[in-house]
């Protein structure tokens, strides 16, 4: 067993009360996440990476909650050392058997409830981890080509941290994530890429009447796909994972105690399906006959639209009518030109 556990002892005494507290810090070593992350691969994923061998794709989505049952310590790791892990996580393909060299980013998506945070509630102590978000792209980027990322390492703790390089020169981290090193790191590489940054924002149903709070998100590599680029377009609702990082935020050349954060995506899921993804069952079929029979379907029409929003029904009226008129007039047209059906 490589892991070792430091128990961190903590005690208060007070006048009434005693409180005492464990804290568990798990630290796994890279050839053991190495190891147990491959076993994880070739039991689950290996259809998968022999499929995307041949179809020559980028990555590999991997779903949380299957890694959580294989193994719940190594999940848990992954949470809070995500950088680390995904890092050792995409070299365990070295030691799976696959017809030709694999090189995929290992994407995961489905993490637990408590890692799915509310843009407003996001804080410097998740900052490194692996987290959640739900949100509207407010404004997007285009894709550049060739944003840099530079790889430092921390002289203490012999961690790898990488900055995304905005500036002309290159610029260090200002702190290391593990230990809280402040200087000496070391460059060690340098990463090109095309990228895209977005801004999203709180889905408006759970800002109940606040300021939505918003975030930006950065993107690179296949993420950047032209199907990608479509799902992440200003207007698309999305739910990214991805580590918490920091931008020092620089006034006049000195180094500003002031940070932008900022999530580097790993992985973007559609909330709301695309037309042409959209996958009906019987069930649903029938779901839909049913409501078409209701005397009561225009009026519930318009109450499903915005239903978090008091009164304002004539307006809710219109846009339940143009949607319908929309979608007929494009059926007409799809029927007689083959044109593909185009919804509001
Ligand atoms: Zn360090």
């Amino acid at each position: 067993m490589q892991t070792f556990y430091l128990i961190f002892y903590f005690f208060q005494n007070s006048k009434n009360f005693k409180i005492n507290k464990y804290v568990e810090i798990i630290v796994m070593e890279r050839e053991e996440i190495v190891e147990k992350f491959a076993e994880f691969l070739k039991e689950y994923y290996y259809n998968d990476l022999v499929s995307a061998a041949s179809e020559g794709k980028k990555s590999l989505l991997i779903d949380f909650s299957i890694l959580d049952k294989f193994n719940p310590e190594l999940a848990d790791y992954l949470l809070e050392n995500p950088e680390e892990v995904l890092a050792a996580a995409e070299d365990s393909l070295k030691q799976i058997d696959l017809p030709g060299s694999v090189k995929l980013r290992i994407r995961i998506f489905n993490l637990p409830e408590e890692k799915q945070m509310r843009i407003r509630n996001i804080r410097a102590e998740h900052i490194g981890k692996l987290i959640s978000v739900d949100g509207m792209v407010k404004r997007a980027s285009e894709i550049r080509p060739e944003v840099s990322e530079a790889i430092f390492q921390c002289p203490e703790c012999g961690a790898k941290i990488s900055v995304i390089q905005t500036e002309r020169f290159i610029r260090p981290p200002t702190e290391c994530e593990k230990c809280g090193n402040r200087k000496n790191f070391k460059f060690i590489d340098q990463k090109l890429y095309d990228a895209r940054w977005l801004t999203i924002e709180e889905p408006f149903e759970i800002t109940s009447g606040e300021r939505p709070s918003e975030i930006m998100v950065f993107l690179k590599e296949d993420l950047t796909s032209p199907k990608m680029q479509n799902k992440t377009d200003p207007g698309n609702r999305i739910k990214v994972v991805g580590i918490l990082k920091q931008i020092p935020r620089r006034v006049k050349g000195t180094r500003s105690r002031q940070l932008e954060i900022y999530i580097d995506a790993n992985s973007i899921e559609s909330v709301e399906v695309e037309w042409e993804e959209l996958e009906i069952t019987p069930e649903d079929e029938k779901k839909i006959l049913e409501l078409a029979r209701d005397p009561e379907i225009y009026s519930k029409l318009v109450s499903s639209i915005a239903p978090s929003l008091y009164g304002l029904d004539e307006i809710k009226e219109a846009i339940a009518c143009s949607c319908l008129v929309v979608k007929l007039m494009f059926r007409k047209i799809s029927q007689g030109l083959g044109v593909k059906f185009i919804s509001c």
